[in-house]
């Protein structure tokens, strides 16, 4: 590990001790997410954090992609690899309050992605600033359009040199404290997903409004939450790429779209790896106070089990790791992301029932973190696209 990305995990870890474990606690024992004025953002602000965060670092490095073609860089000294190893560190000790650090988050590859220059400046380097904390989001889900995205059902309409967006979107993250959401629309559904195209659409604008904030099984401690777009006019400076880039047709808005899950997938993976960790450590730590008490046979039940545990760990790591080295290396990834996003979810589901399964019913009491662990692991299966999504993109490539 190069010395930023050790760096960059050490910070996360420390914030992880002394903010995210206790903060991530207190907001699933209420089912209240952390409050938007909580002075722990203010000083996440105030630390420049929302320029270094996950997904974040190209903010600091002049708004650069962060995904340079470096051919010959290891994995250990880039940026997307770095996010992963992040990712997992933050979700060790708490994957809620770690998605709700405030940052571009899920809204930033889009506009990195899609955006052009003077847009990747205006969206993104509000984040450079330390007077208070800063969200973004990202917006592809509707009632009707989950793991089909194509389906999206949200109309663009021109008007002048304005659009003009109607629908309805779901279950996006922060989106109900973010200072603009990059939404998913279609200028005519008969086009299917040539017809998408990505409008940032900006907290003051009217017609735009939140109407939902779900209660979630598990990490609590951000909001996801549901909004309308009524007759919500969007400058057309805010089509993100502007209409050029979607009159290349190798460019469409869903192709753009599927592009940044390549980047964010490894990542959301990543997540489980550290909650899977952190039930590990709680087994591991199981066993050795609690074991030696009973017979020699479960003793050496409970040491398979841990093995296992931790090979599964183990390869979902490197999983994630090879996708974003892959990428940071500017060669093609989409495989390798959902490989790890379908290996990933399911196998840290696994080591988290298997360290319940190595507690028994000390294991389910709301005392055990592990509890709570069990009902957080379950949404990285889901973000991003299922496991049966990622099977079926497997296998195209595959075959
Ligand atoms: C906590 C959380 C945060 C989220 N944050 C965001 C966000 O910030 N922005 C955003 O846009 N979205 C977000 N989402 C939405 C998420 O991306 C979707 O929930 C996900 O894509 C699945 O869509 P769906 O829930 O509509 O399930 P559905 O698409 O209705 O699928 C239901 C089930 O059917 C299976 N299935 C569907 N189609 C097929 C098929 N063709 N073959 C085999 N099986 C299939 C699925 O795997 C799943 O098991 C979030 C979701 C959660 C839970």
């Amino acid at each position: 590990m190069d010395e930023s990305t050790r760096k960059a995990v050490e910070l996360i870890r420390s914030i992880g001790k002394e903010f995210l474990r206790p903060l991530g606690l207190e907001a699933d024992r209420s089912g209240r997410a952390i409050p938007a004025d909580h002075p722990f953002y203010q000083l996440v602000a105030s630390s420049g954090f929302m320029q270094r965060g996950i997904g974040s670092e190209y903010v600091a490095n002049g708004l650069e992609k962060p995904t340079s073609h470096r051919p010959h860089s290891s994995f250990t000294n880039s940026t997307w690899a770095r996010n992963v190893l992040v990712a997992e560190e933050g979700s060790y000790w708490d994957r809620g309050a770690l998605v709700s650090l405030p940052g571009p988050g899920l809204g930033g590859p889009p506009v990195l992605q899609m955006g052009t220059p003077s847009q990747k400046e205006r969206f993104l380097s509000i984040f450079k600033q330390k007077d208070r904390p800063l969200w973004a989001a990202f917006a592809m889900t509707e009632p009707s359009a989950g793991s089909d995205v194509a389906q999206i059902k949200t109309l663009a309409r021109p008007d002048g040199d304005e659009w003009v967006l109607n629908g309805q979107k779901m279950f996006s993250s922060n989106s109900s404290r973010a200072e603009w959401v990059v939404v998913f629309a279609s200028i005519d559904p008969s086009l299917g997903r040539l017809g998408h195209r990505a409008f940032v659409v900006e907290r003051s604008f009217s017609g735009f409004e939140i109407v939902r904030i779900e209660h979630k099984m598990g990490i609590r401690a951000y909001e996801t939450a549901s909004f309308v777009l009524e007759n919500c006019r969007v400058p057309a400076e805010n089509m993100l790429g502007g209409e050029e880039y979607y009159n290349n047709k190798n460019k469409g808005g869903f192709t753009a779209a599927m592009s940044t899950f390549n980047a964010t997938r490894p990542i959301v993976a990543a997540m489980g790896v550290g909650i899977a960790r952190a039930a590990y450590d709680i087994a591991r730590k199981y066993i050795i106070e609690e074991y030696p008490a009973h017979s020699l046979h479960r003793m050496r039940q409970a040491r398979e089990r841990l093995v296992e545990m931790q090979r599964q760990i183990a390869n979902s790591r490197l999983l994630c790791l090879h996708a974003a080295s892959l990428l940071d290396m500017g060669r093609p990834n989409a495989l390798a992301a959902s490989a790890a996003k379908q290996y990933s979810p399911p196998a840290c589901l696994g080591v988290v029932q298997s360290a319940m399964d190595i507690l028994g019913e000390a294991g389910i009491t709301q005392n055990s973190l592990l509890e709570k662990l069990a009902r957080d692991v379950k949404a990285i299966d889901i973000v991003e696209g299922t496991q049966q999504i990622q099977r079926r993109i497997v296998a195209k490539y595959i075959l």
